[in-house]
This record gives C-alpha cells, structure tokens and sequence, in this order.
C-alpha cells in the first residue's frame, strides 16, 4: 500500500492519536507541570513499545529512549525530538483552550501541534506505517524524545555525558523546523546560536521618594536604559566589539536559490504584523533572519507598572538580553566581549551583575553533500510536489552539537514539517493538516530511501 493510500485510510486514528498526545499540558518551564510531563512520557513509552520498540526513560524529566533493530545491513538513523511545550499564556488570546485540541478543515490547533508534537507525530505514524505494511523498519532506528527542548534540555546534556558514542549512527533526522511557505518546501542547513544573558543593575538600598531624595542618586532604570541603547546602534549593528568577526558568509549557490523565494519586506510585514520593518542596514530581511546574528532584550523590569502614579526612584532594574549568532561566532569570545562592553557603557552611581542562563550554543550547520540529505530532498519532492531549497533558519536547537557528537559526527538532517505562519510559541498554535500528512508521507520516504527499500508513491 502506498503511504498516501494508507494515510487517506487512517486519517481519522492518526488525528485522534495525535490529539491524545496534544492533550497533555507538558509544559516544562512550569514546575506546576513535572507530572504532566512524566504522563507524556509514559503515553510514548507506550505507544512506541505497541510498535515494536525497546524503550527506556532516562532522568527526571524523562529523555524517551527507544531502540529497534532493522534489516542487518541496514544503516542505523538517531530520531530526535521533543514533548515539552512552551507555556500557553497569555490564555485569554487562544481562540479554544491550549489543550484541547481544535481541529478545523485546514489545521489542528493545540499548544505543541506543529512545536514539536505534531512533527514527533509525523515519525510517529511514518514508524506505525512500516510495521502495518512491512512487519519492520527499513533502518535500525534510536528513538530520542526528550522533555526539555524548551528549558535547555538539561537531562538530555547529562544522559549524553553518560552515554558517550553508545547511540552510535549513521544520520540524525530532526522535525522541529519550518518550510519558508506552504508554497516553498525547504530543508533547512543551518540553525543560529544562542547566548542567553540577563542583566541586574543595583542603586540605592531601597525604593526612594522621588521628591526628598530625587536627584542626588543614579536612577537604575535610566542606567539600564543607557546600557541597552549601547548594545546597538541605529543601523542595526550590534556595538560590542568584535561581534562580527569570523562570521562565514553564505555560498554564492546558497545566496542563489534564495533568490527563488518570494521573501520580500511584504512578507515578513504580514508574517510580523509589525508597523514597519527594521535591522541590520546593507542585508536583506532574508538575511537578517538567518545567516546573520541578532541582539534583542527578551525581557525588562523596573520600579513600579501598576495603576496610577507612585513617585519612586527604583532600587533595581534588570533585563533578559540574548544574541542569535552565526556560523564562525565563538560564543565565549562573544560572551566576554559583551560583559566588558555592559561593563564599560554602565554609567557611575549603579553595581551592576551580567550573568549567562544557560551555557551558549555556537550555529549549527548541516552538510548537503550527504546522501541521507539527498534522501530528505527527495522524500520531500515526492510529498509535497516541489524540490525544497536549502535555507538558514533564524532559530536554535542548542542541543543538537551533543547529539551528533553522541551519533559519532553522523550528518543532522533537519527535515521540518513547519510553517513560519504557525505560530508556535504563541497563542493559537496550529499545524497545518497538509503538512501533518505531507510531512507524514516525506518521513515513510526518507526512512524507505535511506533504508535502500523502493515505495511506490
Ligand atoms: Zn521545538
């Protein structure tokens, strides 16, 4: 049976499997969720044991690990993905509750269905296709679901270090990225860095009254201000020095198939709803979002921000500041550079504290050279009617280094399933069905490709 006959014939289990897996709020940043977290973990225990697998859960949250072997000469792929969710506020903005899933005539819409449920799913149901139409995978297949991606994927460092190369493969295959559009498949090559930072500026002991004491201390609001308004100029460029040195610039035959995609200012205003567009002068939007690094306060706090007035002058100000950095960035060199800047531009009257939250992740980059890319390229084609083209995504998986290294070095193919419009991350979440099932098929074409077994499409 071919996977699109079989996908038209299970429509209606594959939807209501995935709704059951949606259902769990597994929120890992909210300490209120760990329980939900082992619920999901202990669903997919069991759903991958129902389709053959020999599953273990590692660490507290639980890391999923599963293993099944394939034909004796077939190469060994790592899977990976995640079940923990972002949180779903602010609730009041969902248009049906974050977990309960709505399904419509064009998508499904649930906290995690396309980040990264809906993409786990897809492997889900592609695994499930080879067992009902064959009785065994094409490859042998090590399952990695972990239940951190969104918190810094702390248990799955640790299982790693324990691990070293035991998870030896061939190729790692990763859903947890974006097409450019509906109309434009892409496999994505390359992920951005990320150097999560937060900075604390201290004045007076306590809050002052603003009348008595106002004007003989430094205000830490205002100095928080300076230093953030130092971190980047008014063309876009990050100020701290040497932020730029040693970034790679994209290939001219990548710089060429960009020029495919319909990625106009028009675009990115409808995709951002912003009044207007803004970044880095002498680059493309394109460009902006991918293959260069970016500096934005995540967050920002200060004083009083209830009703009304309250005449104070702030003891503290704090901010989250993160950069998303490129190939050829050292994080640590950037690290350092950054705390000696904020450091430097801080004005008199304040201390001040710049930490890191997590531990920096470089870019990733992903050859395609390889014929397990090959394979995602034509499994992709085949699914969705279009060669995809290779892109940078903005985003990052800062695990993905100690995966491969886990892998022995095997290539990562990044083979998403997601649209930029599905709004992961915020409210109304969704995935869009054609993907779900497209991205259903282009996995049973993958792993078949990739197994050296010939299905008819
Ligand atoms: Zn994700």
């Amino acid at each position: 049976m071919s996977p699109r006959a079989w996908i038209q014939a299970h429509k209606e289990a594959l939807l209501a499997q995935l709704v059951t897996f949606l259902r769990f709020p597994s929120v890992s940043a909210q300490p209120t969720h760990r329980s939900d977290l082992h619920a999901t973990a202990t669903w997919l225990k069991e759903t991958l044991q129902g389709l053959g697998f020999a599953v273990e859960l590692l660490g507290d949250p639980p890391v999923v690990h599963a293993f099944q072997a394939g034909p004796p000469e077939a190469p060994t792929v790592l899977f990976y993905g995640h079940y923990d969710v972002q949180p779903p506020d602010p609730l009041a903005l969902w248009e049906s509750p974050p977990f309960e899933p709505r399904i419509t005539a064009e998508a499904i819409y649930a906290r995690g269905a396309c980040d990264d449920k809906g993409q786990v799913f897809a492997h889900l149901a592609a695994w499930q296709y080879f067992k009902e139409t064959l009785g065994r995978l094409p490859v042998s297949l090590h399952v990695v679901i972990e239940g951190e991606e969104e918190t810094g994927s702390d248990t799955l460092y640790e299982v790693l270090a324990g691990k070293g190369t035991a998870w030896r493969s061939d190729a790692v295959i990763v859903s947890d990225t974006a097409f450019f559009s509906e109309a434009f498949p892409t496999l994505t090559v390359g992920l951005r860095g990320l150097l999560y930072t937060e900075i604390r500026v201290k004045g007076p002991a306590r809050d002052l009254h603003s009348g008595t004491l106002g004007g003989v201390v430094a205000n830490p609001a205002l100095a928080l201000a300076a230093i953030l308004t130092a971190l980047k100029g008014p063309d876009g460029r990050v100020r701290i020095p040497g932020f730029y040195e040693g970034i790679r610039p994209p290939l001219p035959a990548e710089r060429a198939a960009w020029r495919e995609l319909p990625a106009d200012e028009a675009y990115y205003l409808s995709l951002t709803g912003a009044p207007a567009l803004a970044g880095e002068v002498g680059f493309s939007p394109l460009e902006r979002v991918s293959v260069r690094p970016t500096l934005d306060v995540n967050g920002l706090w200060s004083g009083y921000t209830g009703p009304g007035a309250k005449t104070i002058i702030p003891a503290e100000a704090g901010a989250k500041v993160s950069m998303r950095l490129v190939p050829g960035q050292d994080p640590e060199r950037i690290w350092e550079a950054y705390k000696r800047f904020v450091m430097e531009v801080a004005p008199p009257g304040v201390t001040l504290t710049v930490d890191k939250l997590h531990e920096p992740a470089p870019a990733f980059e992903t050859p395609t050279d390889s014929p397990f890319y090959r394979a995602a390229e034509e499994a992709i084609a085949r699914a969705f009617g279009r060669k995809p083209i290779p892109l940078r995504e903005g985003g990052s998986i800062p695990v993905l280094p100690a995966l491969q290294q886990a892998a022995e070095g095997a290539p990562v193919i990044l083979m998403g399933f997601g649209l930029p419009s599905d709004a992961i991350h915020s409210p109304n979440e969704h995935f869009r069905l054609r993907q779900l099932w497209g991205g259903i098929e282009a996995a049973v074409y993958w792993y078949a490709r990739v197994g050296g077994l010939s299905v008819s499409g």
